[in-house]
């Protein structure tokens, strides 16, 4: 069984599905990998180094989109596509719900394809959840372009020519990106604030030692551990408190999202006009729909002195350490499909497979896309 890595050609995108490390971990595990020459130099990996841990590197993308198993990082292109046949497994980031049309025709392709994002959050996942993996990277990525655009300083400084006060640090949503995102700023010595809408995440924000703000509403966590939508009454709540809230601050960086749905909408254009100029607000749901009105995702827009960063692709930035945490999920994940002598052995009524598989068969199998009948 051929395991194929490409270069991944959609804009912005740096990072890599596999490293030389997980290529000889695939090849003891007796699979067959290509890879395609040039597919690490954006993410610092030469190609001799995955020649040495014992890849075949094939020239252009087609040998490599034609392997039994095919891994990416991003969804496929339109190239890509037209290059897949049915049979082959894909396993990337599909971004499925933004693109359901895109899993009708991984199934007309004949396409087992597996997206990452859907893996259920449970402890044994732990190992090949890619969400929070890239999440953590871009958490702190986005408190240190965050922290750049601010043209003061972050921690106190007491200096013989007078005292400079500390930076004030706003969270806005504390998962795995926000609680890194507080811990990077805590480590620059800014006073760092907090909200989220999860009764366990006013906990984790408290013992990074920032302060929680905003109030947590009536089961506002579902059972699969992410927040609900907020009530129209809870959402006015919410924008009581942040609205306030804000006026002080200088640093805001916002991750508040909702799997399957546009981010909400948090902070609005009249925040912003109550906010002090020189403030920085770094949007991280920017390619998701914005929790702040007005940002644009790769483009940073002042307002009334307040600059606005919309985020796109942060991990990508990241893309060397990035690379090296996705590969690893990948691997651990392919590990649950293949059998010790290399074959493919789907388990299809394991959790973590009925969770990310979207088509098999020539069918839409993950209920979340099925088609009504
Ligand atoms: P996410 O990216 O879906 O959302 C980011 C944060 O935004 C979340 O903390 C969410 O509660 C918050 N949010 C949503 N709407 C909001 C609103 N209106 N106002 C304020 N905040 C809002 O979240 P995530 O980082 O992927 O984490 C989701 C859950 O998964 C968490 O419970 C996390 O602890 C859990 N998790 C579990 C594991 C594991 O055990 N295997 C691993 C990672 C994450």
């Amino acid at each position: 069984m051929r395991i194929g890595i490409v270069k991944e050609r959609r804009d912005h995108e740096r990072r890599v599905a596999a490293t030389p490390e997980t290529v000889k971990r695939y090849k003891a595990m007796g699979l067959e990998p290509l890879v395609e020459r040039g597919a690490g130099i954006a993410a610092a990996i030469g190609d001799e180094a995955y020649e040495g841990a014992g890849a075949r590197l094939v020239e252009g993308p087609e040998e490599a989109l034609a392997c039994g198993i095919l891994l990416k990082v991003q969804r496929p292109t339109d190239d890509e596509m037209a290059s897949l046949r049915s049979g082959q497994l894909l396993i990337g980031m599909l971004d499925p719900y933004m693109n359901r049309e895109q899993v009708e025709a991984y199934a007309e392709k004949g396409l087992t394809a597996f997206a990452m994002e859907l893996l259920p959050r449970t402890t044994r996942a732990q190992a090949m959840d890619v969400l929070s993996s890239q999440a953590n990277l871009a958490g702190y990525r986005a408190m240190i372009e965050a922290m750049a655009a601010y043209s003061r300083v972050l921690p106190m400084m007491m200096t013989a020519a007078g005292t400079v006060t500390p930076a004030k640090v706003f969270v806005i949503g504390a998962g795995v990106a926000g609680l890194q995102a507080i811990a990077t700023a805590k480590r620059m010595g800014a006073v760092v604030t907090a909200t989220d809408v999860r009764p366990a995440a006013k906990e984790e924000i408290e013992s990074l030692g920032a302060k929680f703000v905003g109030f947590i509403p009536k089961d506002a966590a579902t059972a699969g551990g992410y927040a609900r939508p907020l009530t129209p009454e809870e959402q006015a709540e919410q924008a009581r408190i942040v609205a306030e809230h804000l006026k002080s601050q200088d640093i805001v960086v916002t991750t508040a999202q909702i799997p399957g749905r546009k981010a909400p909408r948090i902070v609005t254009a009249a925040m912003v006009a109550a906010m002090k100029p020189g403030s920085v607000i770094l949007d991280m749901a920017a390619e998701s729909g914005g929790n702040v009105e007005g940002s644009r995702p790769g483009e940073t827009v002042e307002i009334g002195g307040v600059r606005i960063i919309g985020a796109r692709n942060l991990p990508s930035k990241l893309a060397p350490a990035a690379s090296i945490l996705y590969a690893k999920n990948l691997l651990n994940f392919v590990q649950l499909l293949v059998s010790k002598d290399g074959k493919l052995a789907i388990p299809f009524d394991d959790e973590l497979v009925k969770g990310t598989l979207l088509t098999h068969d020539g069918k839409i199998v993950h209920p979340n896309f099925r088609p009504a009948s």
